[in-house]
């Protein structure tokens, strides 16, 4: 037995008396007569006790996740799985009148994170205890985090997202350490929290906070001061940033992570006696896209000025300890920073970051690979892939177009540091925790392997025939859209017919995901229906996406779907056979109740675009098909179910990329030469749109549509329109369709982020 198990037996035989002791001092009553937040208390602080007796993980090379995001969702549930006393505690709370799926809605959702990469973090944090590896992430404690979304008058509005309570995952340790800008000096304080392996040990996510933070200066919705840095620096994740405040004052967020960062991993050097030098024997930096770069100059900084290492041997030493995941191929996204800002923020770290570009420039005359460009601006990313042992992307199309094209230059000169890992998602929270049904489904099939061991799941492919297994799958999901259909009644005030077709698409709001071309998909089958041709069975198409708030055509995306959802829903001719309905504030917390009901699972990123995507994976492994391109993981995706078992559509990436190339696409030749695209297009300024929308923003939208369409929606509606009926009109086969869920779960195995980071130890790391 290992420790984990004795530590699950002794604390399932103790539960009950354990938690009405606690609960008693505590709340001073019996857990019966508590309310469903003090019993979450009590749990949680029952939790964090177990935790407090299983081992830390342990070795002698250790890697630092640093990341501006970890987007962990809950943590209660996870906690309890892995742990293995879950059931237990179920069990215990169940004989005292309390439900475990009422306590866990009592807990706020942490907000440390925005989309994929944040949520990707988390699932590695995950994956890295389960290992068993030794590594911790290192981030930023936020207090609001990211905006929590409100809709008003069919438009998004942002409210602080107040989730740190007084009693939290958050331990507040001793640790504290000083960071210096160019013009003041602030402490910091570390708070951790536990991350514990299933059936394993216990690494920590680090979050470093500031000891000045005021939140009482954020006033109406999430303005602040943005120059008030003392009280500030830790209140939001991505502050506005189309001034030049908002700029600098993600630059002290960026620095005050990274030093903070650097400081610990030396401190935890030194504890264990590393002689420096070889620091990189004892810890690995994986730079979670570009927002931590500056861990490379503040490190070599600190040694150089610090610990007398000459600059060559300082240098040497931290490129052989970083290494950097990129993450998207979008030219905004990839940060530069003047260097002026640089200089009133982090003056320290320019003479480094000079000396750094000083070495590219006398080894290399492309100016395409230069740190500082001609326009004095710092290109991170380029500091991450000089100075770093291994750039990987993150799904292998991604991979083949940064080599290809977006980082040619920098592939023709280390052929050898750029590698593949492709994204996965943890199976305990997207499986065994939110779908408990199917998790147990699938063990009663096939045995308890594939947890831990999650290409196991192909054994699943012996029952594609199975007439009883099939059925059972099918149960299974209509108990997931029942339960869906009754969290979206309360939550919404939306009610769905339990009998149609759940299409969802949730994600980020960008243009390049094109929310936008599934809302004309949306307009033309509203048209088609009020012409007479009707759809065999009910659609159900549910949205779920926040709007970067200085983003002005994402929210006019919204607005339209807003407005989509009302006439839909008041026009009788349409009703029963449609809905729209676009849930608020777009979470974890409702992922995990969104993913386990969907049918179709929406994908439809412009070929190229979308770098991996993780929710494709996370519909995938819940037995929904995907209408998708070939784009990011649904690349591989369509490789692994095969064409039978995918909806695939759209122009490929290779012709996409030329498109941008040559400049060549034209939004108004489409518009122009098909009756449908027009009349679909023509809708967002028509009559009905403009009697419940602002004509502000649906002229704005239906312009950049047709006069514009960066992402090139346009380019593949018809054939989106063509291929979605087809998957509607297949569904109707159900035999069929439920061998087709069964496919999909059963060749999910790959993307368990086990696997992923198996492969970024075995390739990069080199944990023992
Ligand atoms: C998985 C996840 C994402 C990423 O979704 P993509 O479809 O890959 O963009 C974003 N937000 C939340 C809450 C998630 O759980």
């Amino acid at each position: 037995m290992g420790h984990y198990q004795v530590i699950a037996n002794v604390i399932n035989d103790q539960m009950e008396e354990k938690l009405t002791e606690l609960t008693q001092s505590m709340w001073g009553k019996e857990i019966k007569d508590c309310s469903d937040a003090e019993v979450y208390n009590s749990v949680l602080q029952l939790t964090k006790e177990v935790t407090a007796s299983v081992p830390e993980i342990k070795g002698d090379k250790k890697v630092y996740y640093i990341s501006a995001e970890f987007l962990i969702g809950k943590l209660l549930s996870n906690n309890l799985i892995n742990l293995g006393i879950y059931d237990k505690l179920a069990e215990v709370l169940a004989k005292n009148g309390k439900n475990i799926a009422d306590i866990e809605e009592a807990e706020p959702e942490p907000s440390l994170g925005n989309g994929g990469l944040g949520r990707l973090a988390a699932c590695f944090l995950d994956s890295i205890a389960t290992l068993g590896l030794p590594g911790d992430g290192i981030g930023l404690n936020y207090h609001f985090g990211l905006f929590k979304q409100v809709f008003k008058d069919r438009i998004q509005n942002a409210e602080k997202n107040d989730w740190i309570e007084d009693r939290s995952w958050l331990t507040k340790t001793d640790t504290t350490f000083e960071v210096a800008f160019g013009d003041k000096k602030v402490k910091s304080r570390l708070y951790d929290i536990d991350v514990i392996g299933y059936e394993n040990g216990v690494n920590k996510l680090h979050l470093f906070d500031i000891e000045s933070v005021d939140e009482s200066i954020v006033k109406d919705g999430i303005s602040f001061d943005k120059e008030d840095i003392e009280k500030n620096l830790t209140l939001f994740l991505y502050p506005d940033d189309s001034d030049e405040a908002g700029n600098l004052l993600r630059i002290y967020q960026q620095y005050f992570m990274v030093s903070n960062g650097a400081q610990l991993i030396l401190k935890e050097l030194k504890a264990n006696q590393i002689d420096l030098r070889e620091m990189y024997k004892h810890a690995v930096i994986q730079i979670n896209d570009t927002h931590p770069t500056m861990v490379i100059p503040e490190l070599i900084r600190i040694l150089t000025e610090e610990k007398a290492m000459s600059m060559d041997d300082a240098i040497d030493v931290v490129s052989k300890t970083c290494a950097y995941t990129n993450h998207t191929i979008l030219a905004e996204a990839l940060e530069k920073w003047p260097l002026k800002y640089l200089e009133k923020v982090v003056p320290q770290l320019v003479p480094i970051i000079k000396e750094l570009d000083k070495r590219v420039r006398a080894k290399y005359k492309d100016p395409k690979v230069q740190i500082i460009d001609k326009d004095e601006r710092v290109h991170m990313a380029h500091i991450d892939i000089h100075y770093g042992i291994s750039v990987n992307g993150v799904a292998a199309l991604h991979t083949e177009i940064l080599k290809n094209t977006e980082l040619k230059c920098f592939y023709d000169i280390y052929p050898e540091k750029f590698n593949n890992k492709t994204n996965g998602i943890t199976f305990r929270r997207w499986l065994m925790s939110c779908n408990k049904e199917l998790a147990s489904y699938i063990t009663e099939l096939i045995g308890n392997g594939w947890k831990k061991d999650a290409a196991k799941l192909e054994e699943l492919l012996k029952y594609a025939d199975d007439e009883a297994v099939l059925n059972k799958l099918d149960e299974i999901k209509r108990g997931k859209k029942a339960a869906l259909i009754q969290h979206i009644k309360t939550n919404e005030g939306v009610e769905i017919d339990e009998n149609s077709i759940f299409d969802i698409q949730i994600k980020r709001l960008h243009e390049y995901k094109r929310q936008q071309m599934n809302a004309l998909y949306i307009i033309h089958k509203y048209l088609e229906i009020k012409s007479g041709i009707k759809p065999e069975r009910p659609l159900t198409f549910i949205f779920g996406a926040k709007a970067a708030p200085a983003y002005v055509i994402a929210q006019d995306i919204i607005h339209l779907l807003l407005c989509l959802q009302e006439i839909v829903k008041n026009d009788p001719d349409v009703a029963p056979y449609m809905k729209v309905v676009m849930v608020e504030n777009y979470n974890v917390s409702y992922a995990e109740k969104l993913i386990p009901a969907c049918d179709i699972s929406e994908q439809i990123s412009l070929a190229s675009k979308e770098a991996s995507g993780t929710g494709n994976m996370k519909f995938m492994l819940n037995g929904a098909v995907t209408l998708g391109t070939m784009d990011g993981a649904n690349v591989e995706i369509h490789d692994l179910v095969g064409k039978d078992n995918i909806y695939v559509f759209g122009k490929d990436s290779d012709t996409v990329i030329a498109h941008y190339e040559k400049a060549d696409y034209v939004s108004k030749d489409y518009y122009k030469n098909s009756k449908v695209i027009k009349d679909a297009v023509d809708f967002i300024i028509g009559k009905q749109c403009m009697a419940v929308g602002h004509k502000e923003n649906l002229e704005r939208l239906y312009n950049e549509l047709i006069n514009k369409d960066w992402f090139m929606t346009l380019l593949d509606l018809e054939e989106y329109i063509e291929v979605k009926d087809k998957a509607f009109k297949e569904y109707e086969d159900r035999k069929t369709w439920e061998k087709k869920m069964l496919v999909n779960i059963a060749k999910a195995g790959f993307f368990s982020s086990d696997r992923t980071i198996a492969q970024y130890n075995e390739d990069i790391w080199h944990l023992s």
